[in-house]
């Protein structure tokens, strides 16, 4: 379903990225560990092209999405619709502070319902449409009795389910996370972990950046750990992590146990 290729990436003279390339299959959740610095964030971001890689290709269902040697600028028109085959979520939520919960879920889709052709006479049933699914969404978050409530009226946690229903209103092919837990509260980690494995066993593609090694172990299908800007190791999650083969992934490893 999703094939990275030799992906490269430098910010100035500074190598960032070094000939990336792993393959994802449909339904399977793959986990993105290492320690800071080693690339993590940016690898996450030229998968949906917040960030445009120097090098190397990503393809989606066979479809070669983006290709370094033709796309120089994330400007380029051509990968507004190419950014729809991944939702993202980010560490630190990123919702619309002036919006509820259901108008932060429905607001792309409504946006882009205005491209519809017959849009101007069914405006009001497609809005209502728009609104049940956005409904249907926070309530498989658990948040069935906040969506009308703001962001700064929510947890932490229930702010990142939100996020969590926003990336998936335009039921996008890959769902990516960066270190969706790591600006929670002990706490209030659990729940937002809870509705990702949630998502794992109902089949959803993932790609997760993540310091919880417990979860990448029991949810992940497959890990890739990341120094430097290479991939070191990479294989089936319970396997890297618990019986890692290169010395590098052993010492990271080690921080945690
Ligand atoms: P962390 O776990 O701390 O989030 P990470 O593994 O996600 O780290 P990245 O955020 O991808 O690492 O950063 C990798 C390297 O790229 C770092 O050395 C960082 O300073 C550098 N870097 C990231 N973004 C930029 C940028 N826009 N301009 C210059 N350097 C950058």
């Amino acid at each position: 379903m999703l094939e990275v290729k030799n992906i490269e990436k430098h910010f100035g003279s500074t190598d960032v990225l070094k000939n990336i390339s792993f393959d994802l299959e449909e339904g399977q959740t793959l986990a993105i560990i290492g320690s800071s610095g080693s690339g993590k964030t940016t690898l996450l971001r030229c998968l949906n092209f917040l960030e445009i890689p120097n090098g190397g290709t990503i393809a989606v269902n066979d479809e070669i999405l983006f290709d370094a040697s033709q796309i120089k600028s994330k400007k380029d028109k051509d990968l507004r619709d190419k950014r729809l085959h991944f939702g993202m979520v980010f560490q630190s939520f990123n919702l619309f502070p002036q919006y509820t919960a259901l108008e932060n879920v429905t607001l792309a889709e409504k946006m882009l319902a205005k491209d519809l052709p017959d849009f101007k006479q069914n405006k009001k049933e497609i809005y209502n449409k728009i609104e049940e699914h956005g409904k249907e969404l926070l309530a498989r978050m658990g948040l069935a009795d906040r969506v009308n409530h703001y962001p700064h009226q929510l947890s932490g946690g229930q702010q990142q389910r939100v996020a969590i229903a926003r990336a998936l209103a335009l039921k996008p092919d890959i769902l990516c996370f960066d270190e969706p837990t790591s600006a929670l509260d002990p706490e209030l980690t659990g729940e937002v972990l809870k509705v990702i494995k949630s998502l794992a066993e109902e089949k959803t593609t993932m790609v997760i950046v993540t310091h919880e090694m417990a979860f990448a172990r029991d949810v992940a299908d497959t890990v890739i750990f990341m120094d430097g800007g290479v991939i070191v190791e990479q294989g089936d999650a319970k396997q890297v992590i618990e019986n890692p083969q290169e010395e590098r992934t052993r010492q990271f490893l080690s921080r945690f146990s």
